[in-house]
């Protein structure tokens, strides 16, 4: 099913089991409520990393026209999957996840673009944050066999001596990696689908569009104004399994945004909630009360691992290190009553003034 984003609501991906079509990653509804849709308002949709991708421009006039950017949309996209994608066989990932030497291995600028910023946040989030979660991502059936299951402690264990972000040695000058165990492996999805928006957005921006909003997943970027000349608005979702409510609008302007979440994507076994979200401390899903973890950065790139790092670490350092670190976060924490939440002093300035915004700072 397929509904427009500009209604305020989300796109179901396909080919995913039932859980995971109502349920997949989206942390955040696009809501730019205008009843009418503007001339001057152009969509762009399609599908891509398990996930759909939505651009809106804002133009009286395209440079290019649609049937050629849409091409070029999906040419990006295309080539950053078949870059980082552990579901394509054949990608440059998944060759290099599956070479199990620990020679140094060439890789794409591209991809050493992300690998880059991957360990950074991993180093700032002390390894809360790790790409090299691969081997427990599969393990618990996140990964491309999509085979949900509890392991065994002995396999968990094993699992993780191959995991380890200090285990990947990048040598940035040369764009080439190198495994300490050739068992490493490399899961990218934290953090692609924010690196696919800002390669959307920054080619937006050589076509000197100046009003957009850019989207893959729940990962946003947008810039300038919508086609109600106000900024774009995006709905935080609730974080609710199976609902769409929206719980806080909030404006964008030259800014990206990306959730993680526990209640989108998971599995059930024994009256026990198995999130996606492994803490590669235990190799086990992540079990606190931090349901989800909005965070603004200029960089969706960026906003999407930080995302992900900060639900790691759970409500209290999480949002410490979101402070110092000076990151524009929003934190919804599950407690007896539902839901309570907190953001951090940067944060503020972004929500929409209604009456739907009540949000309390801490
Ligand atoms: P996101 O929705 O951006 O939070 O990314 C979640 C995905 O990233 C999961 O489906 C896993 O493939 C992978 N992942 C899970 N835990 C981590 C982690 N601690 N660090 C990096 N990637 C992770
Ligand atoms: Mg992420």
């Amino acid at each position: 099913m397929k509904i427009p984003f500009h209604a305020g609501l989300s796109e179901s991906p396909p080919g995913r089991s039932l859980l995971l079509v109502t349920c997949w990653l989206f942390g955040c509804l696009l809501s730019s409520c205008a009843p009418e849709r503007s001339e001057e308002l152009h969509e762009f949709t399609g599908l891509t990393m398990g996930t759909s991708w939505s651009v809106l421009v804002h133009a009286a006039q395209l440079p290019l026209t649609r049937p050629r950017l849409q091409s070029q949309f999906n040419t990006i996209l295309n080539r950053v999957n078949t870059e980082m994608s552990t579901y394509l066989p054949e990608s440059e990932l998944s060759r290099i996840n599956g070479s199990d030497g620990t020679d140094w291995l060439t890789v794409s600028t591209s991809l050493m673009h992300m690998l880059q910023a991957a360990q950074d946040i991993s180093r700032l989030t002390q390894g809360a944050f790790d790409v090299t979660l691969g081997p427990l991502v599969n393990l618990w059936g996140f990964g491309p066999e999509q085979d949900f299951a509890v392991p065994g402690e002995e396999h968990i264990d094993a699992a993780l001596r191959l995991v380890g972000y200090e285990r990947l040695h990048l040598d940035p000058a040369a764009s080439a990696l190198k495994k300490a165990n050739g068992g490493i492996q490399i899961d990218l999805s934290a953090i692609a689908k924010g690196n696919g928006v800002d390669e959307i957005a920054d080619f937006l921006e050589r076509l000197k569009l100046d009003n957009y909003l850019v989207e893959i997943g729940g990962e946003i970027r947008a810039r300038g104004v919508n086609d109600k000349n106000i900024p774009w608005q995006i709905g935080i979702e609730q974080p609710v399994a199976g609902q769409h409510g929206v719980r806080k609008i909030i404006k964008l302007e030259n800014m990206a945004m990306a959730t993680s979440g526990d209640y989108r994507n998971y599995f059930e076994k024994d009256g026990v909630r198995y999130s996606h979200t492994i803490d590669p401390r235990t190799g086990r899903p992540v079990s606190h009360r931090l349901a989800s973890v909005t965070v603004l950065h200029p960089s969706a790139m960026l906003a999407d691992a930080w995302a992900t790092g900060l639900l790691v670490l759970g409500p209290e350092r999480g949002f410490n290190l979101a402070r110092q670190n000076e990151l524009d976060a929003y934190f919804i924490i599950q407690d007896d009553e539902g839901f309570k939440e907190k953001f951090t002093p940067g944060f503020k300035p972004y929500f929409v003034n209604d009456n739907n915004n009540q949000a309390s700072q801490l």
